[in-house]
């Protein structure tokens, strides 16, 4: 299956002020140092990790929301045009963005029936009656009732909102939305509504994501494909099922087992301390200063991504020891 949206090195750094008081000297951070992706039509891929990471930095950037420092994005096998253009407008009606919070999404002073046509009113010539009619049949989709058309934002609930977001994602006819942890501000009661949603809409429409969360489980739920991300980089990269189920990298198998579950559970991988600063990256492997398995060449070569015998790409010098393998 030919790609929808492929990602190749790409990379974003900023030059910060390090230090504090008279002794700041420059830095470069890098939020997002070489990450290649691939998403077919109508899959969903899981990016993950901690805060920090990268993920919703690299979502920009295949967005083109933010500029590459360096690396390409396609679309369907085109670059992705410079941002303004009328081309990079066309293209913009194809691949849509879900925020976290919908409230920060959304105009508080606009009736979200309005909000919900804007897309129209930017990218189509339709009339008013059109517009409405069109922001209606949305709502539908997403589960929302017609007199809801009127509200304001606060006069919804969290999920309600997040709703009218979706539908206003939907009235150009998107491929590909950009889902940016998009239930992490709901309550938990409302979260599995909208991932059902998600999925539903999917199904019905072949619409691809691009999901970005630290929540592990609900990744599970919702992707064909997960790419784990540490400190800038993808260090895992698989078929979803198989990844949870036999994680290779010490990263992933750390995520992966504080995963709650119900029932027996496998060993549990603690994590010590937290990610290091992204401007002061640790020598070698990024990993190596939270690693239980930390090897002399851990800390002196950095690890590339490298196929295994099930397709899986994993970027850790060990990977092949049985110390590092886990059963299915
Ligand atoms: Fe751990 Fe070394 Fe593998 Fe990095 S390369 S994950 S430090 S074993």
């Amino acid at each position: 299956m030919s790609a929808l949206l492929e990602a190749t090195d790409l990379r974003r750094h900023y030059q910060v002020r390090a230090g504090s008081g008279l002794f700041t000297a420059k830095a470069t951070l890098r939020a997002v140092d070489g990450v290649s992706l691939t998403l077919a039509p109508g899959r969903t891929l899981g990016l993950v990790g901690e805060s920090g990471c990268g993920k919703s930095t690299t979502g920009k950037l295949v967005l083109g929301l933010v500029p590459p420092s360096a690396g390409t994005v396609r679309y369907r096998g085109e670059a992705l045009p410079a941002v303004g253009t009328p081309v990079w407008r066309a293209l913009r009606r194809r691949i849509q963005m879900v925020y976290q919070d919908p409230l920060g999404a959304l105009d508080r002073r606009l009736p979200v029936g309005r909000q919900i046509e804007e897309p129209l009113a930017i990218h189509e010539q339709t009339t008013p009656a059109e517009r409405r009619d069109r922001a209606l049949a949305a709502m539908n989709n997403v589960g929302l009732q017609p007199h809801q058309y009127d509200r304001y934002p606060h006069e919804l609930s969290g999920g309600q909102r997040q709703r009218v977001v979706l539908a206003r994602a939907l009235m150009t006819g998107p491929d590909l939305l950009v889902c940016d942890e998009p239930i992490s501000a709901l309550d938990v009661s409302i979260q599995a509504q909208v991932v059902n949603l998600l999925l539903d809409l999917q199904e019905q429409l072949g619409i691809a994501y691009l999901f970005i969360s630290h929540d592990l489980k609900v990744v599970r739920q919702v992707s064909h494909d997960v790419a784990v991300m540490y400190l800038g980089r993808i260090v895992e990269q698989g078929e979803a099922e198989s990844l949870f189920a036999a994680p290779a990298h010490p990263y992933t198998r750390a995520l992966v087992s504080a995963i709650p579950t119900i029932g027996p559970r496998r060993e549990r991988l603690l994590l010590q301390g937290d990610p290091p600063n992204p401007v002061n990256v640790p020598s070698g492997c990024a990993f190596h200063t939270r690693c239980p398995f930390a090897t002399p060449q851990c800390r002196a070569e950095t690890p590339t991504l490298q196929p295994m015998a099930n397709g899986r790409l994993v970027a850790c010098h060990r990977v092949h020891e049985p110390a590092l393998q886990v059963a299915a």
